[in-house]
C-alpha cells in the first residue's frame, strides 16, 4: 500500500450508525481497502430520502427481498450499517492493484473525488452505504472502488460535488423516459428527486416543464431548477395545468388526429405526456394514473417501500405506460458531475442544512418538514 501525506492512518473512526432502527454515533474500525479499493475521508454526504425509508422499512423489506435485489442482499439489519451514498471524499490510501496510474481514473492521494456508491469483485457487488461491510458517508472514512471514482474539479466545494449522486438519479429518470419530440413533462413532487428531474429536463432543453408540490418552499426550488409552470395541487389540478401546457396548435392537431380506432382509447389531441412520479408514497401512482392523459408514460422515480394498490383498468383504458427506474449509469453519473461543474443551474438553494455526525439523527427528523428542508449535508468534520 502506498501512504498518502498523512503520517499515520487512523485505526478508529466515528460514524452515525443505523442500529436497532435508530441512528447512533459510535466508534468503529476504519475500513481497510482491498484490491482495487481506496480508503477515503468523507468531506460531505447528503442525506437521501431513501435512507429515511430504509431506517423505517428496511428490516421488514429485507425479509422478503427478491433473489436479484443486490441492495437488500448486502444488509443484515441485526448488525450495524452506516448509510450515506451521496458523498464527496478525499483520497487517502490505495489498496492493492489500483495505485495511480493503474486505477484508470488516475486519481492521486489528496485528491477530492465522487464515486458511484458500489464496491465489487468477481461475482459480487455491494452498495456503499447499504451494506454491513461497506460503510457509507455518515462515517469519517469509507472504502470506495477506484474504478468508479471521478476526480472533482478544484472549483467545486465538497457539498456541491456531493450533489452528483442525487442529480444523476434525475438524469437517469429523464433518459429512461425516452422523451418523444415535443413531449411536455409533468413532475409530481418537488423534493430532491423531483428537483433533480426538473434540472435534468431543463438541461436537455425540454419544456415547458410543469411541476407540482404542496410545499411553497419546494415550489420555489422547482422554479429555481427551471420549472416553467409550478402548481399547488391543493389549489389546482396538476393534470389540468399540464393539459393547458400541452395543447397542440390547431393546424397540427387537425393534421395528426387520426380517426378514432374502433376499440381502444381516443387520442386527446395533445402533445405527448410524460409524468414523473417523484413522491414515493402509497396512493400516488393511482392518482397519477387517474390524472394522466391517454398513452402517457409514467416514470416512477419516487422510492415507495410500502405496499400500494392501483386499478389496472385506469391504465388499460388509456394505454398508459408505467416505467420504474433505479440508479444511473456511470456515464450519467459523470454527466451529472459535469452539469454541476458547468454552473448552468445554481444548485446551492437545494442545500438547506449542514450537520456533523452528532446531528444526523435529528436531521433525519427535520427532513420530514418539506418547507424547512430539502438536502441536509453531513460533514463529519463539523462538531
Ligand atoms: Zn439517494
Amino acid at each position: 500500500m502506498s501512504q498518502a501525506d498523512t503520517p499515520e492512518m487512523p485505526t478508529s473512526m466515528q460514524a452515525a450508525i443505523m442500529r436497532d432502527q435508530k441512528i447512533v454515533v459510535d466508534d468503529m474500525a476504519v475500513p481497510t481497502p482491498g484490491p482495487g479499493q481506496v480508503l477515503v475521508k468523507t468531506l460531505a454526504c447528503g442525506i437521501c430520502g431513501s435512507d429515511l425509508h430504509m431506517l423505517r422499512h428496511g428490516p421488514r423489506l429485507s425479509k422478503t427481498a427478491a433473489p436479484g435485489d443486490r441492495i437488500m442482499q448486502g444488509m443484515d439489519f441485526a448488525h450495524d450499517i452506516v448509510m450515506g451514498h451521496e458523498f464527496c471524499a478525499e483520497v487517502l490510501e490505495f489498496g492493492p492493484d489500483c495505485e495511480p496510474p493503474s486505477n484508470k481514473v488516475n486519481v492521486k492521494a489528496g485528491q477530492m473525488v465522487c464515486a458511484l456508491p458500489a464496491v465489487f469483485g468477481p461475482g459480487w457487488r455491494r452498495t456503499v452505504g447499504y451494506s454491513n461491510d461497506y460503510s457509507g458517508g455518515y462515517g469519517e472514512y469509507m472504502v470506495l472502488q477506484a474504478a468508479l471514482m471521478l476526480p472533482v474539479p478544484d472549483n467545486l466545494t465538497p457539498e456541491m460535488a456531493a450533489l452528483t449522486e442525487p442529480m444523476a438519479v434525475g438524469l437517469h429518470a429523464v433518459e429512461m423516459a425516452r422523451l418523444e419530440r415535443g413531449a411536455v413533462p409533468l413532475v409530481i413532487g418537488c423534493g430532491p428527486v423531483g428537483l433533480a428531474v426538473i434540472a435534468a429536463l431543463k438541461g436537455k432543453g425540454v419544456g415547458p416543464i410543469v411541476a407540482a408540490d404542496y410545499s411553497q418552499g419546494r415550489r420555489a426550488l422547482a422554479v429555481a431548477m427551471g420549472a416553467d409552470v409550478v402548481i399547488d395541487p391543493g389549489e389546482q389540478s396538476p393534470y389540468d395545468s399540464w393539459r393547458l401546457s400541452a395543447v397542440l396548435p390547431d393546424a397540427v392537431a387537425n393534421d395528426i388526429s387520426p380517426p378514432p380506432p374502433p376499440l381502444g382509447p381516443i387520442p386527446e389531441r395533445l402533445k405527448p405526456g410524460v409524468i414523473f412520479e417523484c413522491v414515493g408514497v402509497p396512493g400516488v401512482i393511482e392518482q397519477v394514473m387517474a390524472g394522466a392523459p391517454t398513452q402517457a408514460r409514467i416514470v416512477v422515480v419516487g422510492v415507495c417501500m410500502e405496499a400500494d394498490t392501483f386499478q389496472p383498468y385506469q391504465g388499460i383504458i388509456k394505454e398508459l405506460n408505467l416505467q420504474f427506474v433505479l440508479g444511473y449509469t456511470p456515464d450519467e453519473f459523470a454527466a451529472s458531475l459535469a452539469m454541476i461543474d458547468s454552473g448552468r443551474i445554481d444548485l446551492s438553494p437545494l442545500i438547506t442544512g449542514r450537520v456533523g455526525l452528532g446531528g444526523v439523527a435529528q436531521a433525519f427528523n427535520d427532513l420530514a418538514d418539506p418547507d424547512q428542508h430539502c438536502k441536509i449535508m453531513v460533514q463529519p468534520a463539523l462538531v
